[in-house]
């Protein structure tokens, strides 16, 4: 244990931001940062496991501190100041994970990049991030090899893992300094960019305040104790992994890092570590359930899926709850800091059927703890009946909104305008106040003068046994303006020519609302598992 480890002396030596330093605000007035939950770990249980890396080695939290440590002595040592951008392009992994303590640490602000980009794309974002040191993956060095020396902020490119120049050696030669806090819990911590499926990238910068309020407000939603285990099956780079990268920190749960989601090696790990929690996308979940439904029964321990980042099926949720596993269903956006909403079960759905809990848990559901407000509202700002049926844009107010796009004033005017973040999705309220997900606004279909919800539709369609995936999408149509076009893609083996799904389909919900062609094709998804329904639209053109 080292007393004087937690960062809090470091700042006495850092501007203040309080306006009376003669009041005694310190004794009550700490800023909020995460990197205190790395301090808090490593300083009561530092000898205990805190992350167990893809290679099995067991890292404790002291050691983790330790390493996070060397890194800011090394951003330090490279000349970096507070609010300077360190990106960072590498899978799920150690040195990931402590950057997201190390950079705020040393009081820069983290870029995590999607691995998943074109060259051109990271010269973009490193190019509006203005980052000044990037670490990268070897695996991945040559996507931005030829930006780098293009790029006029960037001072140091550090290869990961052993070897000449690389940031194992760095680490080693640097003079380890302490985290710190911040002096103002207001500073940027991270800057996430969006995937750019509504117009070009933006960079969302997230505070030390707003990040620790999301991190235990999802230690909150999902249970996370100091005897968990979480597996990585979300990217980190994604909203910093819905900030899991520091409320499993926070709980004191166990990080078990994964680079890659293969859904073998996932069930492997979940049944051989007895994970207790993971996180993805609905395609994490669907592959889950396609590849755990052939292989084995339930598993021996209680373990929770947080399912996000798009609408899960019912079918699902279901199949994955018959393998033992809960649902947890999560919604939120980038500039959330992830999750907002969290479809909180309530003690009656117990007595329900199975497929009637799946659609009740396949809702958004409710505010997270941290969240304020969530309305759903009309475009004269009237909250909307809760009748399940009338329709409106969801908007929040909460200290885990974001703090603004980074260099771009007029977009966060418009997401940010009249006091509420619009999130440009389109819900419903229920009776029991559960509030559901209808559509993106630019993705709802309207037929005839009649809004349509292409999520019903797909849900509908995923009910039939044969269809693995369904999304759809409008067709402009000189008659109703928009008629409603599904791509499907069949389970392995399934059978089902699309007259057969029109009829499932009519049978089950009005006319207008059934597809006028099902196409059978693979679906475009972005890094994140959404599908890119941009891309189906113009298929249709
Ligand atoms: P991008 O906007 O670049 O796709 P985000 O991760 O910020 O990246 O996406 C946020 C959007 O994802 C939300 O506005 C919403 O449309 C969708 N989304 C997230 N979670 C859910 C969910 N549980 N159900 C339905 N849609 C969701």
């Amino acid at each position: 244990m080292n007393p004087v480890s937690d960062g809090y002396e470091g700042q006495a030596t850092m501007e203040s931001s309080r306006p009376d330093e003669g009041l005694p605000g310190a004794a009550n007035d700490v800023a909020l940062s995460p990197v205190s939950f790395l301090h808090r770990a490593a300083d009561v249980s530092g000898d205990d496991i805190g992350v167990r890396t893809e290679t099995g080695e067991a890292v404790s939290w002291a050691r983790l501190r330790t390493r996070a440590e060397q890194l800011s002595g090394a951003l330090r040592g490279l000349g970096l100041e507070a609010g300077d951008r360190v990106a960072v392009l590498a899978p799920n992994g150690l040195p990931l994970l402590e950057a997201h303590y190390g950079v705020p640490g040393a009081g820069c602000a983290l870029v995590a990049l999607n691995t998943r980009l074109a060259p051109q794309e990271y010269e973009l974002l490193l190019r509006l991030a203005e980052a000044k040191v990037l670490l990268v993956d070897p695996s991945l060095a040559d996507k931005v090899a030829d930006a780098a020396p293009r790029l006029p902020a960037l001072r140091a490119v550090l290869t990961l893992g052993p070897g000449d120049g690389a940031y194992e050696d760095c680490l080693r030669a640097a003079d380890p300094a302490t985290l710190r806090l911040p002096a103002d819990e207001r500073q940027p911590l991270a800057v996430n960019f969006t995937s750019g499926t509504t117009g070009g990238p933006k960079g969302v910068v997230y505070t030390h305040r707003g990040s620790y309020l999301n991190a235990l407000g999802q230690v909150h939603s999902t249970g996370l104790r100091s005897d968990s285990r979480y597996l990585w099956t979300l990217p980190m780079f994604h909203c910093n992994g819905w900030c899991h990268t520091w409320a499993v920190t926070a709980a004191g749960a166990e990080h078990l890092v994964l680079p890659k989601v293969e859904p073998e090696r996932v069930l492997d790990l979940m049944e051989h570590h007895r994970v207790t929690h993971l996180c993805g996308a609905p395609a994490v979940l669907d592959s889950l359930v396609e590849h755990g439904g052939r292989r084995r029964g339930r598993f021996p321990q209680r373990a929770l899926f947080a399912v996000g980042g798009a609408a899960p099926s019912p079918t699902a949720i279901e199949a994955m709850t018959a393998l033992g596993v809960d649902i947890m269903h999560l919604y939120g956006m980038t500039e959330t800091y992830g999750p907002s909403l969290v479809c909180e079960p309530r003690p009656e759905w117990r007595g329900f059927d199975a497929p009637r809990r799946a659609s009740v848990l396949a809702r958004q559901g409710v505010r997270t703890v941290n969240v304020e407000s969530a309305r759903v509202v009309t475009e004269s700002f009237e909250d909307v009946p809760a009748d399940g049926r009338t329709t409106g844009e969801l908007i929040i107010r909460s200290n885990t909104v974001m703090s603004h796009y980074l260099d771009d004033e007029e977009a966060t005017r418009a997401a940010l305008r009249g006091g509420w973040l619009h999130t440009g999705d389109v819900a419903v309220r229920h009776p029991d106040g559960y509030l559901e997900i209808r559509d993106r606004l630019k993705d709802v279909i309207i037929s005839g003068g009649e809004n349509l919800s292409s999520i019903e539709v797909e849900n509908a369609l995923r009910r039939h046994p044969a269809v693995a995936e369904a999304a759809v999408v409008a067709q402009p149509h000189a008659r109703w303006g928009e008629v409603p076009v599904a791509f499907v893609r069949l389970r392995d083996g399934g059978e089902a020519t699309g007259e057969e799904l029109t009829d499932w389909l009519r049978e089950r919900m009005a006319h207008f609302k059934v597809p006028r062609q099902i196409h059978f094709s693979d679906l475009p998804k972005t890094s994140t598992g959404k599908v890119r329904k941009a891309e189906l639209r113009n298929r249709l053109q």
